[in-house]
C-alpha cells in the first residue's frame, strides 16, 4: 500500500469572480521508503499542496489518503495524531522557539504528545548523534549557524517516528555548502532510516 496517495485534490482560493485555482486536480502517489522531489516555480502550488497534506488548510476537492486512511474522517485526537506524529515538518525558516534551546525545541513535540521521559530522553540522544548536534543541545537558536538550527528541526521533525517528513523549501535558506549537506542527510536518512521524504523546491540541487 502506498504511504500517502492523492486523487484529484484541488484547492481553490477566493470567490468565482477572483479565483485561483492553486491545485486544479493533481494526483499523486507515494511509496513507503520513497524520497520524492517536487519541482515547481514561485507561486506554482506547492505549499498549498503540502499545507493539504499537513491537514492545515482544506481541499475544495479530491481525497489525500495517508496509509489508507483519508484525512477528512480524523477528527479531534486522531487529527492531532496524525499532524503531530504521523507527519514531521521542516521549514525554509526552520521555525524553532528562539526562547528554548536546541534540546527543547526537539524535546517540544515529545512532550506536547505525552510520550514518556524516558523515552523522549534516549531518542534525543539517538537523534543527537546520528545528525552530529551533540555541541549545539544547549544553545539557543540565536547562538546557531543556518546548518545547525535545521539540524535541530530535523531532529525535532523525526522525535516522534514520522512516516512522512514534508519538506517546504527547506534549503532555500542556506549557503550551497551547508545545502548539500543538509541534502545529503534527507538522503541518507531516507536510505538508513527508511524514512519517507517529500520534498518541495523551486530550485535545482
Ligand atoms: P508556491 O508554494 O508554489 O509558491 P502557493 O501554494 O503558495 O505556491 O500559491 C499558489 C497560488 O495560490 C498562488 O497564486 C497564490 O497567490 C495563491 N494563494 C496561496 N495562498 C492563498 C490564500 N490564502 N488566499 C488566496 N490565494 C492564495
Amino acid at each position: 500500500m502506498s504511504i500517502l496517495k492523492i486523487e484529484s485534490l484541488c484547492k481553490y482560493y477566493g470567490n468565482k469572480k477572483n479565483e485561483t485555482k492553486a491545485l486544479d486536480g493533481i494526483s499523486l502517489e507515494v511509496q513507503t521508503g520513497e524520497f520524492l522531489g517536487i519541482m515547481g516555480s514561485s507561486g506554482s502550488g506547492k505549499s498549498t499542496l503540502l499545507n493539504c497534506v499537513a491537514s492545515v488548510i482544506r481541499p475544495t476537492g479530491g481525497q489525500i489518503l495517508v496509509n489508507g486512511t483519508d484525512i477528512r474522517s480524523l477528527k479531534g485526537a486522531e487529527l492531532s495524531d496524525y499532524r503531530g506524529r504521523q507527519i514531521g515538518y521542516l521549514f525554509q525558516n526552520f521555525e524553532l522557539l528562539e526562547n528554548l534551546t536546541g534540546r527543547e525545541n526537539i524535546l517540544l513535540p515529545l512532550a506536547l504528545h505525552k510520550y514518556e521521559e524516558k523515552k523522549g530522553e534516549q531518542k534525543l540522544k539517538e537523534l543527537a548523534a546520528y545528525l552530529e548536534i551533540q555541541d549545539v543541545l544547549d544553545k539557543f537558536p540565536t547562538q546557531m549557524s543556518g546548518g545547525q538550527k535545521q539540524r535541530i528541526a530535523i531532529a525535532r521533525a523525526l522525535a516522534t517516528d514520522p512516516k512522512v517528513l514534508l519538506c517546504d523549501e527547506a534549503t532555500s535558506a542556506l549557503d550551497p555548502t551547508t545545502t548539500a549537506s543538509i541534502l545529503d542527510l534527507l538522503k541518507d536518512l531516507n536510505q538508513k532510516l527508511g524514512v519517507t521524504v517529500v520534498v518541495i523546491t523551486h530550485q535545482m540541487s
